[in-house]
């Protein structure tokens, strides 16, 4: 049997193994009520390319963006399961999500890099997904970028600087955006929606969503004792990126910025960067093998 992942680079936590193997979906919830593409039909996550693979299927519409939708009765044919959302995938392994250290706050790629060079590196992943929500196939608006981070706890570690990996960047709607923030959530009081909104797509149990958050919370606070460089290896490939003008770059090869959370430093590795006229790169210090 194959399961589908939504992030299939990404470990999930040893200690929660049994909240991860692969599941066969019950029922296909109901849709969350977002604009697009509205009640009883569902978004694919479909290259502009792939678009006549789904012109035949009767109940196909073809909307703004290039986004495409279907009738949800009709996403569990097997012909349509490739492009399907995860909340549509019958053989699934459940999302995870790592909370960001404290110690990396602010160190984003939506908040290192200028707004042109952040949707460069995004909008790969965005057509790739067709525009629409690679959890739920709904949006309200504009779709989002979140970055999926690997952190190397205790491995690739130099001078006190461990390392977090770009993986991926997902292209999710707001209301699924939130459930990759669970320490934000928390401090706008949106814990209890997120929560139920996690159980719902992972088909997991109130007692298997509470040991998920308390490992998180765990994770989160061992992590936020050390620094991290971030790893962009894997994802920026040959793109220059240029970096907004709050950074400045000290002797020490160490990036530092005030941002919303505060003073944030930070290093950067595995990519071209332009930064005040002049251009860096630093190699990746981790060799453990490519991604994909
Ligand atoms: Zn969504
Ligand atoms: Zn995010």
């Amino acid at each position: 049997m194959e399961y589908f992942d939504l992030t299939p680079t990404l470990p999930r936590p040893k200690s929660l193994s049994n909240l991860f193997r692969g599941k066969t979906r019950s029922t296909l919830r109901r849709s969350f009520g977002s604009t697009f593409p509205g009640i009883g039909k569902i978004g694919l996550n479909i290259r502009a390319a792939d678009h006549e693979l789904v012109n035949t299927l009767e109940s196909a519409e073809l909307w703004d963006y290039g986004r495409v939708s279907v009738a949800r009765r009709d996403i569990v044919r097997d012909e349509l399961q490739p492009f399907a959302p995860l909340i549509a995938r019958k053989h699934f392994v459940p999302f995870h999500a790592d909370m960001i250290p404290t110690t990396s706050f602010g160190a984003s790629l939506a908040n290192l890099l200028t707004p042109v060079s952040w949707k460069a590196v995004r909008k790969p992943f965005f057509q790739a997904a067709g525009y629409v929500c690679q959890i739920c196939g709904e949006a309200d608006g504009a779709v989002e970028g979140h970055e999926v981070w690997q952190f190397f706890d205790g491995r690739g570690e130099r001078n006190g600087w461990a390392l977090q990996r770009l993986e991926t960047i997902l292209c999710l709607c707001r209301g699924c955006h939130q459930m990759f923030h669970l320490g934000l959530g928390a401090i706008n009081g949106q814990s209890k929606k997120i929560g139920e909104r996690i159980r719902s797509i992972n088909e997991w149990t109130a007692g298997e969503y509470r040991s998920y958050f308390d490992n998180a919370k765990r994770q989160h606070a061992a992590r936020s004792r050390r620094n991290w460089t971030l790893d962009l290896s894997a994802v920026a490939g040959p793109l220059r990126l240029d970096l907004k003008s709050i950074w400045t770059r000290t002797s020490s090869q160490t990036l530092s910025a005030k941002t919303a959370t505060g003073n944030t430093e930070t290093r950067l590795v595995g990519a071209n960067y332009r930064l005040d006229g002049s251009f860096y790169f630093e190699p990746s210090s981790l060799n453990i093998g490519a991604v994909r």
